[in-house]
């Protein structure tokens, strides 16, 4: 396989590099680094099989050169984090939605397959048991100050399905929900990093609200491998599937489970929403995916506890 992954010096995306080195694919990562880093890197650095390239997905002709070459495009370049999506709303629909295009774009030019990270949050405020794929179920009611992010990746689905389609290329939507692991960093807002970055520095635990809102946080190694996994597999084609962990707690609970692990004497803030992140916001009480349909086609079981996760 000759892959690119666009946000590849990312959280996920690095360790998507990783996996497909060791696979033995060739891989260029495309990443802007601002909010991934050079050093999620480093451990591929004079490998003869990888290439970082440094600039933007919005720049389509630098898009279209890097993807020149490929056959398989994994395009999880976004602008993300609560913080950014909040306070950039407008720099984040750019980059969502035209790098996205772009991205798509070139790989149906090269004819290349590609696949698509998309995002719970395009199931909007819904937070009844066991969210599953329907498609009735998108934006169904997307939180107000998270509206530009959801829009853009529920948009982003549809961009993916109908070049898909119209192309014929096999193509695969990935929704993720709170995919944590090493790499992730506590700086946009991430809650697992956050808590275990300021227990480790003995600084208060700040918690979000009242932290009985309910998440499944899922681990970067069991849904890497099932990517390359699901382009694979003709079932998957053109559909949106969601990944993430199975194993659900209270923010509170993670916060406890957090200071227990780490042997910190950090005692817990409770910040209200507002504050954290400006009037009008919103968040979901709960939130857990329905991964039945990433096992039937992949075999997708995670394994990893979320004790395994926080430390
Ligand atoms: P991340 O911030 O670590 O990765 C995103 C990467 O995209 C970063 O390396 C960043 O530098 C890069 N990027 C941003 N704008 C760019 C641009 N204009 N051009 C090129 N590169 C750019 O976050 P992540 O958690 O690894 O997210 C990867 C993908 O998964 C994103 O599409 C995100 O929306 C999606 N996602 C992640 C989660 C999660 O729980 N981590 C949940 C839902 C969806």
């Amino acid at each position: 396989m000759k892959a690119v992954v666009t946000g590849g010096a990312g959280f996920i995306g690095s360790h998507l590099c990783d996996h497909l080195i060791a696979q033995g694919h060739e891989v260029i990562a495309l990443d802007d680094l601002s909010t991934g880093s050079e050093s999620n890197l480093d451990q591929l650095s004079g490998n003869p099989n990888f290439e970082l390239v440094k600039g933007s997905i919005l720049d389509k002709a630098l898009v279209g050169a890097v993807v020149g070459e490929a056959d398989t495009v994994f395009h999880l370049a976004a602008a993300v984090g609560v913080h950014t999506i909040v306070d950039k709303p407008l720099e984040s629909l750019r980059v969502n939605l035209h790098g996205t295009e772009n991205v798509v774009e070139a790989a149906v030019r090269r004819g290349a397959r590609y696949l698509v990270a998309s995002t719970s949050e395009v199931y909007g405020k819904n937070d009844a048991d066991g969210l599953t794929e329907d498609a009735d179920r998108i934006l169904g009611s997307p939180l107000k100050s998270r509206w530009s992010y959801a829009a853009a990746k529920g948009l982003d689905e549809l961009v993916a399905y109908v070049h898909g389609g119209d192309s014929g290329l096999p193509c695969v939507i990935t929704r993720f929900f709170n995919i944590v692991g090493p790499r992730q960093t506590g700086r946009y807002g991430m809650v697992v990093p956050r808590f275990v970055e300021q227990a480790l520095c003995g600084e208060p635990i700040t918690v979000h609200g009242d932290g009985t809102q309910r998440r499944c946080f899922g681990s970067v190694f069991d849904v890497v491998p099932a990517l390359p996994l699901l382009l694979d597999t003709p079932a998957a084609h053109n559909r949106a599937v969601n990944l993430g962990g199975l194993e659900e707690v209270s923010v509170l609970d993670l916060a406890a489970r957090v200071i227990e692990l780490t042997g910190s004497a950090s005692e817990l803030r409770f910040v209200p929403y507002e504050e954290a992140y400006g009037e009008g916001y919103e968040d979901m009480r709960r939130r857990m995916p329905d991964t039945s349909l990433a096992a039937e086609l992949v075999g997708y079981t995670p394994t990893r506890r979320l004790d395994d996760i926080i430390l």
